[in-house]
């Protein structure tokens, strides 16, 4: 990453009086953590990095703190808003122009061609935890740690992020600010997860999924953090009518589960962050990829590709037969 050409790409923008900031990832205090930074001005443009470690979608700022309901009175301020983005990060602002979520002329994308991103939970389980701040870098094929002066070359396959092994999409879909060149794409590993677990019968499936919900403690981190999880009304905050109750048992965790992962279908761009913050370490990602799976074969339709795509559940063709319907 040409970090030069990133801050100047970005002092550039701020200095725009239509931008209100540029969201992107500066260095984090503690450990592996990098932290997301909101830049104002010149001065600020220093602190923005693009790193192994950038493993955040930035692009849920846009809805959840663009998107909020102001005090009455409070004017909303219309400026630009100019946002990092690697590959599945960009699917998930397509995603968003598709659904009406955000307007192209909100929004400046500076497009981060993207190595692949590290798994910091094999960070520390393979060269342990640490509260000192470290760097990781991309060094060739793989990565490089320094830690305290040392420099760590780390194999790229030891501890590259899932999403990452699977990824079909490294560089940008869209970009109004490319930063270096786009990276030379590589053959996505074969998804062994959902491939195992669709050689299960049903009821092997179902054991499956009852022991990982069993394990969900309902934070709704995965709801929270998802650039798609956008609506001002959940119905997972109903009261009236209650669709899911708020007891955390298996019933109503699989009920809140199954809910999610059909409101995502057709529109989940696999940036893997729901899985990434989840507490109980459920693999959010088998149940996404499975249902982007069978959206793709079934329907031929990939979400977060093409701005101008009509919403995959929110379409209709009046000359539909519509033949499943008895
Ligand atoms: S999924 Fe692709 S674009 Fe996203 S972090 Fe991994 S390699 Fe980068
Ligand atoms: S992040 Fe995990 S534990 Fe929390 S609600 Fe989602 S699935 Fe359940
Ligand atoms: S459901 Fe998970 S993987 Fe899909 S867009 Fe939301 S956070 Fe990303």
């Amino acid at each position: 990453m040409d970090l030069e050409q990133l801050r100047k790409t970005a002092a550039e923008v701020v200095a725009r009086d239509d931008v209100k900031y540029l969201i992107g990832w500066k260095k984090g205090s503690y450990g592996y953590r990098v932290a997301p930074v909101f830049v104002e001005d010149a001065a600020g443009v220093a602190e923005l990095i693009f790193s192994p470690l950038c493993t955040a979608n930035l692009t849920t700022y846009l809805t959840l703190v663009e998107k909020t309901p102001l005090p009455r009175g409070q004017e909303a301020d219309k400026r630009k808003v100019a946002l990092m983005v690697k590959g599945c990060d960009s699917r998930a602002v397509v995603q968003l122009l598709v659904e009406k979520g955000i307007h192209r002329e909100e929004v400046i994308v500076i497009g981060c061609p993207c190595p692949g991103v590290v798994d910091q939970s094999l960070l520390v389980e393979k060269y342990g935890d640490t509260e000192e701040p470290v760097e990781v870098k991309w060094n060739g094929d793989g990565f490089m740690l320094v830690r305290g002066g040392e420099e760590i070359k780390i194999p790229r396959d030891e501890v590259l992020a899932e999403k990452c092994r699977l990824c079909r999409y490294p560089n940008p879909v869209i970009s109004d600010h490319l930063i270096g060149a786009e990276v030379e794409k590589w053959s996505p590993a074969e998804d062994s997860g959902v491939s195992e677990l669709d050689a299960k019968d049903v009821d092997g499936r179902w054991e499956y999924w009852e022991e990982q919900f069993n394990k969900c403690i309902r934070c709704y981190s995965c709801r929270n953090v998802c650039p798609l999880c956008y609506c001002q009304d959940c119905i997972l905050d109903r009261l009236n009518p209650t669709w899911i109750n708020r007891a955390v048992n298996f019933s109503e965790n699989t009920a809140f589960n199954i809910s999610r992962a059909f409101h995502l279908a057709g529109r989940c761009i696999e940036c893997g962050e729901c899985e990434r913050v989840c507490p109980a370490n459920i693999p959010l990602g088998k149940i996404n990829r499975k249902m982007a799976r069978e959206v793709r074969e079934k329907y031929g339709f990939e979400p977060g590709l093409d701005p101008e795509a009509e919403p995959f559940q929110a379409s209709f063709k009046p000359d539909d037969p519509e033949d499943f319907i008895l």
